[in-house]
């Protein structure tokens, strides 16, 4: 087997039972994600909408995109039927455009709303509280071609891992706190967290959805 097939096997000899794994693809050539594919990897994660546009089109078909990173209102026409989960939906703004674009183009797209926990200033996402009343006042009720699955979050890039386990747990209890507001909400059940750094960490805060790159693709080259 190849190196990058053996990453994965390795790490989900790691994985618990019950977590999913996104294998973050983003910068780096189809040939590294057709490697993955051959050791059973399916789900791949890009954050560039030209970048996931060009692999799918040359890769096999039973794969399933993520959209991971920060997505403008103009691109999301482009993204229709082409991906499995969009992660990393930001503003309610960005989820009516997803949502008039499906149903522009007859499909169902599936998202997950991305909450802003950490310190840094510059990570993208809802506050909690933004969340929390989003879902308190129904307003996922107008929706009518998006399903929100779920949310997605990040930690603070710290080595202090006190403080990433407790952005976690913060995380967790966002979720925790939407499913008790909206009880009926259907399929609401994916929590991802945890990168290469920090997904030990994150599954211990109960993530069933881990995004990794670096560890098993190597470095980024930008
Ligand atoms: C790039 C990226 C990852 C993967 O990070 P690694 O540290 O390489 O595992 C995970 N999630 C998001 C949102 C990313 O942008």
């Amino acid at each position: 087997m190849n190196q990058i097939g053996e990453r994965i096997i390795e790490l989900k000899s790691e994985m618990p039972a019950g977590v999913g794994l996104v294998a973050v693809s983003k910068f780096h050539p189809a040939e590294a994600i057709e490697q993955a594919y051959a050791a059973g990897q399916r789900k791949f994660g890009e954050s560039r909408v030209q970048e996931l546009l060009q692999k799918c089109g040359s890769l096999p078909s039973d794969i399933e995109w993520h959209f991971i990173g920060h997505l403008q209102t103009n691109k999301v026409r482009q993204l229709m039927g082409r991906v499995a989960l969009i992660e990393s939906v930001d503003t309610e703004h960005l989820l009516e455009c997803i949502d008039r674009e499906s149903v522009r183009a007859g499909v169902v797209t599936r998202v997950l709303m991305q909450v802003h926990v950490a310190r840094e200033e510059t990570k993208f996402g809802f506050l909690p509280e933004e969340l929390l009343e989003y879902f308190s006042q129904r307003r996922f009720e107008q929706l009518q071609a998006t399903h929100i699955c779920g949310v997605m979050g990040m930690a603070s890039n710290t080595t202090d891992t006190s403080r990433v386990s407790a952005d976690f747990a913060r995380i967790h209890e966002v979720y925790a706190r939407i499913l008790e507001t909206a009880p009926d909400l259907r399929g609401f059940d994916t929590l991802s967290m945890g990168m290469s750094g920090d997904w030990q960490l994150a599954v211990a805060e109960g993530s069933n959805l881990i995004r990794v790159g670096t560890r098993i693709f190597g470095e980024r080259q930008y």
